[in-house]
């Protein structure tokens, strides 16, 4: 046995790598999540599905043109994707963003989007829970599927311009007005003529890729397209 693959198995005997969905010890070979894990996921399999059968796409019809709409994966309460999310958001785990993208991103170039997008973009969080939390969670996600699909990234291509308020007690339409005003285009000579694909960690109710889409189309961007982690679509 190669020294470096022992050295590897002694150190998972005192640092045991765990799978990020479930906490199962990982078996060498397995990349961050075990395989029954990996293997069950919840996969939308959306870029799989003509626009007009992607629930996702139809969500944004009437609103904004949205060149596509992907999800990753199905959100479930209580189950592995909500566990994978929080070890991402709470957990300081970035590489749950960095691996779901790059397979993703593997997926949709192998699926035919290699060279759909010229630009990927994270959804800014906001200065204050940035600081907070000391990362975005959606950058490693825009990261991983830079690597996926052969793309640039961007960390800073948008950003918040104002605080918002709490968005809980909003109707939707106010929401949307909320953060309609607080996102600016960094360098709109970076974005014109662009096709973007934003990303974000999870999509709910896409008002805050829809205000990103805007500002961006406004800055004349070619296309807009999204992609999260996750979807509360049913
Ligand atoms: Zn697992």
């Amino acid at each position: 046995m190669p020294f470096p693959t022992l050295l590897a198995d002694f150190v998972g005997l005192v640092f045991p790598q765990v799978c990020l969905a479930c906490q199962d010890p990982l078996t060498r070979g397995e990349d961050h999540l075990c395989t029954p894990c990996r293997a069950q996921l919840p996969y939308t399999d959306y870029h799989r599905l003509p626009a007009e059968d992607n629930p996702l796409a139809r969500r944004f019809w009437g609103k904004l043109p949205i060149e596509h709409a992907f999800s990753y994966l199905r959100f479930q309460k209580h189950g592995r994707v909500q566990h994978l999310l929080h070890q991402l958001k709470y957990r300081g785990q970035q590489d749950v963003g960095r691996v779901l993208g790059r397979w993703y991103g593997q997926e949709l170039a192998e699926a035919g989007f290699s060279t759909a997008f010229d630009l990927i973009l994270p959804v800014p969080l906001h200065a204050r829970k940035l600081a907070q939390r000391g990362y975005n969670q959606a950058d490693s996600f825009a990261q991983g599927l830079a690597t996926g699909l052969g793309c640039p990234w961007q960390a800073d291509g948008l950003r918040r311009i104002t605080g918002t308020e709490s968005q809980t007690r909003k109707n939707r339409l106010e929401r949307w007005q909320n953060v309609a005003e607080v996102f600016e285009v960094a360098q709109p000579v970076l974005v014109a003529s662009q096709r973007i694909l934003m990303v974000d960690d999870v999509l709910t109710t896409g008002a805050t890729l829809e205000a990103c889409a805007a500002v961006l189309l406004a800055a004349g961007a070619a296309t807009v397209s999204i992609a999260t982690i996750a979807t509360a679509d049913r």
